[in-house]
């Protein structure tokens, strides 16, 4: 069994600071770790191995500074990670990061393609879907729990007020929800190991299977206009009135701000 799990580096905090002037996330200074969903998709690859033995690849885009969190996944398991690391790739939007991702993923045997289901910087919770349109495999997102039966996997899908059990065969792709298990630490002798430069390789645009349009600010059809931080929201208004005058002022309110 051959699985692939996507990590991206974040920062640590959901308090991301915004440049006003440029738009973009102000990292300097800012501890950068592993988006906790993908945490959870490793430690998911890492039980599969235990229970029926696996090849894990770990695969990160992002600038060189990403190999820590790559390093870490080896620490913690992975059998080999891969950083996507070129200027060509600088800028992507989500469609392009899949792409690229998708691009580096073409060279490899996979079974299962685990990422997480969102980013906490990002947030889109787009390129593990996407990934699986460019691969042309099924995905199955919002994964809380899943066991491998032979060619198929059996997972449970999670909504709001319900789930849902899906059968689904490999080669595929899952999305995780951090709650899908408690990710472990790293083994001592393990993180002396994961500085073996052997089992970290850095690839670029001409290592993968993509076509150059599709990639970096270029293959990138969304552009961030301004980014911002909402206000503080007001203290509501409390009415004390029958049902039926209730209503009648919740209608008021949404004539007035256009809403109906
Ligand atoms: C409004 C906005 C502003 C942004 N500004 C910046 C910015 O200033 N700087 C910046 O670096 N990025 C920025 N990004 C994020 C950038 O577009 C992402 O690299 C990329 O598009 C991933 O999108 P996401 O974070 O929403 O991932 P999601 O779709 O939420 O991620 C889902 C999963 O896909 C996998 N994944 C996603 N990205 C990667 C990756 N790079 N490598 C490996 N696996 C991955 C992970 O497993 C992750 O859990 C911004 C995104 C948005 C929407």
């Amino acid at each position: 069994m051959n699985i692939i799990v996507c990590i991206k580096q974040v920062p640590d905090t959901t308090e991301v600071k915004i440049n006003p002037k440029t738009g973009t996330l102000i990292r300097d200074g800012v501890k950068s770790i592993i988006n906790p969903d993908d945490k959870s998709g490793l430690e998911t690859a890492l039980r599969i191995k235990e229970e029926i033995g696996a090849n894990i690849t770990v695969i990160s885009m992002g600038p060189k500074q990403a190999e820590l969190a790559l390093r870490e996944a080896l620490a913690m398991g992975a059998d080999r990670a891969i950083l996507l690391s070129d200027k060509k790739f600088a800028g992507a939007d989500t469609l392009a990061t899949s792409s690229t991702i998708a691009g580096a993923i073409k060279k490899l045997d996979y079974d299962i393609i685990i990422t997480g289901r969102q980013a906490i910087d990002g947030d889109t919770a787009q390129v593990g879907v996407q990934m699986a349109e460019h691969l042309n495999i099924p995905s199955i997102s919002y994964v809380e729990d899943l066991n491998i039966c032979e060619d198929s996997i059996i997972l449970k899908r999670m909504f709001e007020d319900r789930y849902y059990k899906v059968k689904v065969k490999t080669p595929c792709l899952i999305t995780t929800l951090k709650e899908i298990n408690e990710p472990r630490y790293m083994k001592i002798k393990r993180i002396y190991e994961c500085f073996d430069e052997s089992k970290l390789e850095m690839w670029t645009l001409d290592d993968i299977d993509v076509d150059e349009s599709n990639i970096g600010l270029s293959g990138s059809p969304t552009k961030v206009k301004k980014s911002f931080t909402k206000g503080a929201k007001t203290a509501g208004v409390k009415h004390e009135a029958t049902p039926k005058e209730a209503a009648s002022i919740i209608l008021d309110k949404l004539k007035e701000k256009y809403i109906i």
